[in-house]
């Protein structure tokens, strides 16, 4: 497949942000698809496409196109895109081939990443990113799969590489404190153990447990509800 052929489902662009994806003002561009399924999920349209009415499909010329006119602000503040879904690295093709093609704008690459992917994808990336916001749920193996029903050694070992390959300067760890799960103890010991690893920054936020119907989505209602009977 030649890169004038690559596509990316999007589920939604979100223009001027500042200060939560890095320096400077960024354009989120949310892809689909995501291995995990993280009880509180907000955005479980990415999980399966469920809404395919709200989601468009770019090519790497279309994205730039649909970008470009905020190319002054990047510039200006130093800022530029960040890749957040969803889980991008599932995307990595695309987004390997879109910096590539689009590394002489000037504009910064970033993305926000649950890192739970094959290494291999990262592998792909790793030195095309500015900077790294790691989704880290929970550093704890029993709280990070009841979560997430992912796999923790996969999601661990992805962050030690990064840190070992891109340096702890371009990560920012996100730790939640998730309703339920986490009491300040818990936080504090996701915390200390980031610390440990050697990750200064560190953003710390309380999810707030978002209102879902069974209609926006049957999957991540019953989810919910599974990891909500386990833990009581
Ligand atoms: S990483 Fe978790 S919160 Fe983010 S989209 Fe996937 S399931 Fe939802």
């Amino acid at each position: 497949m030649t890169d004038d052929n690559l596509k990316l489902k999007v589920a939604a662009i979100s223009r001027i942000r500042t200060v939560t994806d890095g320096e400077g003002v960024t354009t989120l561009v949310v892809s689909m698809g995501c291995p995990l399924r993280c009880a509180y999920c907000l955005n479980p349209i990415t999980w399966d496409g469920t809404y395919n009415n709200f989601v468009k499909e770019y090519t790497l010329d279309d994205l730039y196109n649909e970008l470009k006119i905020d190319d002054l602000y990047f510039l200006a503040t130093g800022g530029g895109i960040m890749f957040g879904g969803g889980e991008p690295l599932l995307n990595y093709k695309f987004i390997k081939a879109f910096i590539e093609k689009y590394k002489d704008t000037g504009w910064k690459f970033n993305m926000e990443t649950s890192l739970n992917v094959p290494i291999e994808y990262l592998k792909e990336v790793v030195d095309l990113i500015d900077f790294f916001v790691v989704d880290t749920k929970d550093m704890n193996k029993e709280r990070y799969e009841l979560y997430t029903k992912g796999d923790y050694e996969r999601f661990l070992n992805n962050l030690k590489f990064l840190l070992d390959k891109a340096g702890s300067d371009k990560i920012k760890a996100r730790v939640p404190i998730i309703p339920k799960l986490h009491t300040d103890k818990e936080y504090e010991e996701n915390s200390k153990m980031l610390k440990g690893m050697g990750i200064e920054n560190i953003e710390v936020f309380r999810y707030i447990m978002p209102e879902l119907r069974k209609k926006v989505s049957k999957e991540a209602f019953e989810n919910r509800e599974v990891f909500l009977s386990s833990i009581e």
